[in-house]
């Protein structure tokens, strides 16, 4: 469909032009296991950063699917993918045209420093990136052609945001003695080339003895997952 048509089909929706794109039930949730395949990420002493993200990422979706959420995994092995094929797989995901996809990477950090310690959670600046292009699928043109891109971006931004201060308010709860590092911006390339709302989520530090043990156990997975899926549902 060229752009013009769908400029003319968008002119004649006017409802949908002062909506936020991103209402209405979250119809899909792409779970992006951090790293994989020949790409370890960061080394604990027993665990490898890849292996942790996917165990967290099968066991989200799985939380997120018996709460009735769709899910897309990027990975559900250990493959090896880049970043971008990371977001080409969240981009070209279909889903229910009434609600809207949201993007969860899950990574685990690391530090130099041993006693570095505790969760956090990232979202893109609050600046614009490209967002709908011709790329894009016929009905993604037709659902956003309304919206110019800078709108789409304060929307993905405000969304986003909203999404990682759920989680964070979430993990706060459920491990009061776990340190809250907070939201924080970095210009990530999956969370910049996705168009979905998108958060990456900081497990904690696989270099801090005491938390590569805890993030490596199944209970502490379980919660996590919980709580990701609890803020996804209070979006
Ligand atoms: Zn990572």
């Amino acid at each position: 469909m060229s752009f013009l048509l769908a400029f003319f089909l968008a002119l004649f929706c006017p409802l949908s032009v002062f909506a936020n794109p991103y209402s209405g039930p979250v119809a899909m949730v792409i779970i992006d296991a951090g790293h994989g395949g020949s790409d370890p990420g960061a080394l604990g002493a027993t665990v490898q950063e890849k292996d942790l993200t996917l165990s967290i990422s099968l066991a989200l979706a799985r939380e997120l699917e018996d709460r009735g959420v769709p899910v897309m995994l990027t990975r559900d092995d250990d493959s090896t993918l880049s970043l971008q094929t990371r977001c080409d797989i969240a981009n070209g995901t279909s889903f229910s045209l009434s609600g809207y996809p949201v993007f969860i990477s899950i990574h685990i950090n690391s530090a130099e420093n041993p006693a570095a310690e505790g969760f956090e959670v990232f979202v893109k600046p609050e600046r614009d990136v490209a967002m709908i292009d011709e790329n894009s699928s016929n009905e993604l043109i037709l659902k956003y052609s309304s919206y110019t891109n800078s709108q789409l971006n304060d929307y993905k931004d405000i969304v986003s945001r909203e999404l990682a201060g759920n989680i964070c308010e979430g993990f706060e709860n459920a491990f009061p003695s776990v340190p809250m590092r907070g939201v924080k911006e970095s210009g990530l390339w999956v969370l910049n080339a996705t168009w979905m709302p998108s958060v990456l989520v900081e497990a904690g530090f696989i270099s801090n003895p005491e938390e590569e043990e805890r993030m490596a156990g199944t209970q502490f997975q379980q919660k996590l997952c919980d709580v990701i899926a609890d803020a996804v549902l209070d979006l």
